[in-house]
C-alpha cells in the first residue's frame, strides 16, 4: 500500500454544502416529519410557500440521510393503532401498501413451559400448576392459556398490521415525488457538528442560510472517537453555549480503524440551520448529543430490549387469517415477550423481545426465538413454514424517562431516540410518526414567521405541541408502568396492569439499573443446574472451536437441540448467509469498537459474544473480542449487552457503536 498519497487526518479538507434542513435517519419519525413538511413547502402553483435561505428564491432545501442501503431496510413488522398515520393520511387504503392489513382477531397468550427448562420463580411455578390443574375449566390449549380478558390499553383494534420496510418504501416514494425533499440511503452520518459561542446570546444562533463559521472540528472528532464517553465539556456552562450547525458524512476509503487508506474520500460537511435527529435508540448522532449536552436531571436510558424477527411463509393450509395478532409471554423464559402478526397472502411476521431485565449472561435472541417458535401452541401453525427474511433491532424502552434534551440551538430530536416509544401499550411507530409531524408543523410556523431555529423558538413551537399531545399524556401514564419487572415477572405484569387501569396513578416500584449491573456471572446464573466444572469444560471446548457458548450451555441446562429443517429452523450461520442478505461494502471503518481492551481481558461473562445477533463478535486474542463487519446486522444490541461499565461514565458500557454502512438487505421487515 502506498502511504505517501494518504493525507494526514489532522489537515483533511472537507467539502461543505449549505442546506436549510438536514435529517438524520429515515425511520417512521422522519417519515412523519418529511410527509407533513413536504406538503407545505410549495404552493399549488409551484411557487415556494416559504423561501430557502440557503438557496434564495427556492423552497427550503431539505436533505435526509439514511444509513441502511435502502429506505425500506429497517427492521420491525408492526401492529399499530395508526392514529397518527391516519391523521396524516385520512384516506389511507391498506390495500395500496404491500403486506398491510387491518387488525383482526387479537389474543394474549400465557405460554406454559412444556419442557421444564426455563427459569421460573416459585410464584410462577405455583401459577403454572394452577393453570394445569384447572385446564378443563380454562381456555388452555397446546400448553397456552388464552387470557379471557385483556385490558383495553393493550388492544390495537381499528389499527393496522404493517411491514415497516414496505410502508417506508411507500411513504418514501410519496415524499420524494413532491420534489421538495431528497432522501439519500446508503449514507451514514458520522458526526454532529457543534459550534461553541462564548455568549449566551440568541443572535448567535443559526439563521436559515446565513453563513456559519466552521464547526469546532477538534471537539467533534473527540466526540466521535468516544461517542459513548461523557461530555468533554458542558454546553450549558454559563457564558458558553453550543449550537448544532449540521452533520458530517462518514469517511470512505479508510481502514478498519478509520485511518485514511487507498481511495480516501473524506465525508462532506452538511451545514444546516436545523438538524433533525431521528436516528433511533442507538444512533451515533443522538449518542453524541447526549454525550455533549447530558440528559435532563433524573433521566436515563437503562431500559431497552432487543427485538428479533422472522418473516415467514406460513404453510399452505394455515388456519390463521390475515389480521391475526398474537402476543405471548412466559416462554422460552418468563421475561421474553413474543408476537405473531399475519399479513395477507399467508405471510407472517413473528419474533421476540429480550428485555434489559432478563438477567441472563446468555441473552441470545436467535436461539431463544427458535425455542419460542417450537412451543406447541405456535409450532402447530409454523411447522412446514419457510423463512423469507429476518432481522434484529434494539428498542429504547425508557420512554419518557429516557427523553433527552428535545431541542437546542439548531437541532430537534424526534422518534424513539427522543423517548417517544410507549412501553405500556407496546407502541413506537405511531408515536415516532406523531413527533415528526409535530416538529414539521413547528418548522413551518417558524419558517413562515422568519424566526431562527433557536432552542427557545423550538421549545415554544415543537416541544409545546408535543407536550400538549396524546403522545405526552400517554407517556406519563406509561412512565413507571414497567418498573415492577425490575423485581420479577409476576410483579412486572401486575405493575403494568395497575398502571394501565389507573392511568398511571398506581404502579409497582422498581429501580432500573445500568445494564452491566444486572448481569450475573455464568456460574451464578447456572448454579444448581450446571456445575462450575462443567461450565469451564464447555468454555474450553467452545473456545477451541471458536464458537459461542450459549447453545452448549442451554443444552446442558435442559433445552433440547434445535431440530434443523433447513426451511424455518436453521443454524444462525445459515440464516446469516441466507440469500446473501448481510452486506458490508469495503473501505469503511469498523463501527463497533471495544473501547478499553483491558476491561475485556478481565471480563468473564463476555456477554457481547453470546448476545450478538449476527455472530459478528467472536473471541479474539488475549480475551479481547474480534468484530466482523460483514456479519453485523446493525441491531445495536452490543451497546447494552456488555458486562463492563466505562470507568469515567458508568451509564455507558465498554462498546462504542458508531455510524456504519451495510447490514441486512430486506424490504419485508
Ligand atoms: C422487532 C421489533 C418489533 C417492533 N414491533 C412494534 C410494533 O408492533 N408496534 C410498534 O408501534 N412499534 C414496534 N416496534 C418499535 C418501532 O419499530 C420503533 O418504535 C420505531 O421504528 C421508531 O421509529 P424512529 O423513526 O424513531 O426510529 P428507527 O425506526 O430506529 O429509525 C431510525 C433510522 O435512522 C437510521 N440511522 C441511524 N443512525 C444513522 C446515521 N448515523 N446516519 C444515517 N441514518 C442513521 C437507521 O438506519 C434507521 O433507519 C418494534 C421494534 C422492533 C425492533
Ligand atoms: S465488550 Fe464488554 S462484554 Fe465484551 S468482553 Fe469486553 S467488557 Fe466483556
Ligand atoms: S455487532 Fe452488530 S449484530 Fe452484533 S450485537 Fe452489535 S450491532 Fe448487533
Amino acid at each position: 500500500m502506498e502511504t505517501a498519497s494518504i493525507p494526514n487526518p489532522s489537515i483533511i479538507e472537507r467539502q461543505r454544502m449549505n442546506v436549510d434542513i438536514v435529517c438524520v435517519g429515515f425511520g417512521p419519525a422522519t417519515a412523519g416529519f418529511l410527509t407533513t413538511l413536504s406538503k407545505q413547502l410549495v404552493n399549488a402553483d409551484g411557487t415556494p410557500a416559504v423561501e430557502s435561505a440557503a438557496m434564495p428564491g427556492m423552497p427550503p432545501q431539505v436533505l435526509c440521510y439514511e444509513r441502511a442501503d435502502d429506505i425500506g431496510f429497517g427492521v420491525s413488522g408492526v401492529v399499530t393503532k395508526a392514529r397518527a398515520l391516519r391523521a396524516t393520511f385520512p384516506e389511507l387504503d391498506s390495500a395500496q401498501i404491500p403486506m398491510t392489513v387491518p387488525v383482526g382477531e387479537e389474543k394474549v397468550l400465557y405460554l406454559l413451559d412444556p419442557i421444564g427448562a426455563s427459569r421460573r420463580s416459585a410464584t410462577l411455578r405455583a401459577a403454572d400448576a394452577m393453570v394445569r390443574a384447572f385446564k378443563w375449566a380454562l381456555p388452555v390449549e397446546h400448553d397456552a392459556l388464552n387470557l379471557p380478558w385483556t385490558p383495553s390499553f393493550l388492544h390495537k383494534d381499528g389499527g393496522l398490521i404493517l411491514s415497516m420496510g414496505q410502508f417506508m418504501q411507500w411513504v418514501g416514494a410519496q415524499v420524494q415525488s413532491t420534489g421538495t425533499v431528497q432522501i439519500w440511503p446508503g449514507t451514514p452520518l458520522a458526526e454532529v457538528l457543534i459550534e461553541k459561542t462564548t455568549t449566551a446570546d440568541d443572535r448567535s444562533a443559526p439563521v436559515p442560510g446565513a453563513a456559519m463559521s466552521d464547526a469546532n472540528q477538534a471537539s467533534n472528532n473527540k466526540l466521535a472517537e468516544h461517542s459513548n464517553v461523557a461530555a468533554p465539556e458542558d454546553g450549558r456552562t454559563p457564558g458558553r453555549r453550543s449550537k448544532v450547525v449540521g452533520v458530517r458524512l462518514i469517511d470512505q476509503g479508510v481502514d478498519k480503524k478509520g485511518q485514511p487508506s487507498d481511495g480516501f474520500t473524506p465525508g462532506m460537511d452538511i451545514h444546516a440551520a436545523l438538524t433533525v435527529v431521528a436516528d433511533g435508540p442507538v444512533g451515533p448522532i443522538g449518542q453524541q448529543l447526549d454525550a455533549h449536552f447530558g440528559l435532563p436531571e433524573g433521566h436515563h436510558t437503562r431500559d431497552w430490549a432487543v427485538g428479533m424477527k422472522f418473516v415467514v411463509d406460513l404453510p399452505e393450509d394455515t388456519p390463521l387469517k390475515p389480521g391475526t395478532v398474537l402476543h405471548t409471554f412466559g416462554f422460552p423464559e418468563p421475561e421474553i415477550f413474543g408476537f405473531l402478526y399475519v399479513h395477507p397472502d399467508r405471510v407472517a411476521s413473528l419474533g421476540i423481545f429480550v428485555p434489559s431485565w432478563f438477567d441472563s449472561p446468555m441473552r441470545t435472541a436467535y436461539r431463544q426465538l427458535q425455542h419460542w417458535m417450537l412451543h406447541p401452541y405456535l409450532w402447530r401453525y409454523l411447522k412446514g413454514g419457510k423463512l423469507r427474511s429476518w432481522g434484529a433491532k434494539t428498542l429504547g424502552e425508557s420512554g419518557r424517562r429516557g427523553e433527552p434534551h428535545l431541542v437546542g440551538d439548531g437541532y430537534a430530536r424526534v422518534g424513539e431516540g427522543s423517548g417517544s416509544t410507549n412501553v405500556l401499550t407496546g407502541s413506537g411507530v405511531d408515536e415516532a410518526w406523531a413527533t415528526g409531524t409535530q416538529l414539521a408543523e413547528a418548522v413551518i410556523e417558524l419558517l413562515k414567521a422568519k424566526k431562527p431555529f433557536t432552542k427557545q423558538n423550538l421549545d415554544e413551537t415543537y416541544v409545546k405541541r408535543r407536550h400538549a399531545s396524546w403522545v405526552e399524556k400517554e407517556a406519563i401514564v406509561a412512565e413507571k408502568s414497567r418498573d415492577g419487572f425490575q423485581k420479577g415477572v409476576v410483579r412486572g405484569m401486575i405493575g403494568m396492569a395497575l398502571a394501565g387501569l389507573t392511568n398511571g396513578k398506581l404502579t409497582l416500584a422498581g429501580d432500573p439499573v445500568p445494564p452491566w449491573k444486572r448481569i450475573p456471572s455464568i456460574e451464578e446464573y447456572y448454579r444448581g443446574r450446571v456445575s462450575p466444572e462443567e461450565i469451564a469444560k464447555l468454555q474450553a471446548e467452545c473456545q477451541a472451536r471458536n464458537s459461542s457458548l450459549h447453545g452448549a450451555l442451554m443444552e446442558k441446562a435442559g433445552w433440547p437441540a434445535i431440530p434443523y429443517d433447513g426451511q424455518l429452523l436453521m443454524s444462525h450461520q445459515d440464516a446469516l448467509l441466507m440469500g446473501g442478505k448481510v452486506q458490508a461494502p469495503a473501505g469503511y471503518a469498523d463501527h463497533v469498537e471495544f473501547l478499553n481492551p483491558e476491561l475485556c481481558e478481565k471480563c468473564g461473562a463476555k456477554i457481547c459474544i453470546e448476545a450478538c445477533s449476527g455472530q459478528a463478535i467472536t473471541l479474539g486474542d488475549a480475551g479481547v473480542p474480534n468484530f466482523d463487519r460483514e456479519k453485523c446486522v446493525h441491531c445495536g444490541a452490543c451497546v447494552w449487552n456488555c458486562a463492563q461499565p466505562l470507568p469515567d461514565n458508568p451509564e455507558r458500557t465498554n462498546i462504542a457503536f458508531r455510524a456504519g454502512t451495510g447490514g441486512l438487505h430486506s424490504a419485508e421487515n
